[in-house]
């Protein structure tokens, strides 16, 4: 009841922000974020009309993955390990968390041995507080790299703003990975798109959908 009113007003706002900036809310897409939610609470979400959900941790993946509506696509959204790979290869949709060419390394050999191509987004770094991610000016090196392995196709680019971070900061994390985007596309990577910008969660998705966001990652604002 309350996760429908929830993606309602999630909804309308991602509306509003479109409509002041002349994009389409159709090219925004509602990633829930389902850590710490139950397998129930998952499934309830998906008959609100969610298609597309987010876990960080891979143990917490697995542990609900035969008990959601297989209706849906998973999306790992955390910092990612090596040796977790083989785990969830077979199982995810998408991978936002890509920061290494270590990482991109074992997705590409593991989806190989799976005859599966993984749709990747290489996490950028946006705040000294926040470890994950790679720096900008180094994305384009490990882009051009992984541009040339057969079994990961780069989609895009994706995100943490800082946690207390004030609306002029989010602006300047959003627009910049939006404007990172455009300098990468620029660069015409064989097998590279940037049409995926993974940016704003619960608190800060109408700011990242006013700077270009493509896909927002809501937790608390869609189960609380
Ligand atoms: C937890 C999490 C979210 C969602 O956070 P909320 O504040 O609950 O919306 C989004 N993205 C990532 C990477 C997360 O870990």
């Amino acid at each position: 009841m309350s996760i429908k009113k929830n993606l309602d007003t999630i909804k309308q706002n991602i509306v509003a922000a479109c409509s002041e900036c002349g994009r389409n809310p159709d090219d925004v897409l509602v990633l829930a974020v389902t850590k710490t939610r139950t397998a129930e609470e998952i499934n309830e979400a998906i008959r609100c009309g969610i298609t597309d959900i987010g876990e960080n941790r891979v143990q917490e993946l697995l542990s609900k993955y035969d008990d959601v509506d297989k209706n849906v696509r998973w999306h790992i959204i955390g910092h990612l390990q090596t040796n977790k790979v083989k785990y969830i290869a077979d199982k995810v949709s998408m991978i936002h968390s890509v920061d290494s060419l270590k990482l991109a390394e074992e997705i590409n050999r593991r989806c190989a041995s799976i005859g599966k191509v993984m749709d990747i987004l290489i996490e950028i770094n946006s705040g000294e507080e926040n470890k994950d991610g790679i720096d900008p000016a180094k994305a384009y090196e490990l882009i051009e790299t992984v541009s040339g392995f057969s079994n990961v196709r780069i989609r895009g680019l994706m995100t943490m703003a800082p946690i207390f971070a004030d609306q002029e900061t989010l602006k300047k994390v959003f627009s910049g990975l939006y404007q990172l985007s455009v300098d990468i596309s620029a660069k015409k990577y064989d097998n590279v798109s940037m049409e995926c910008l993974s940016m704003g969660m619960s608190g800060d998705y109408v700011e990242a959908v006013r700077s270009g966001a493509t896909i927002i990652r809501p937790g608390r604002a869609l189960f609380n």
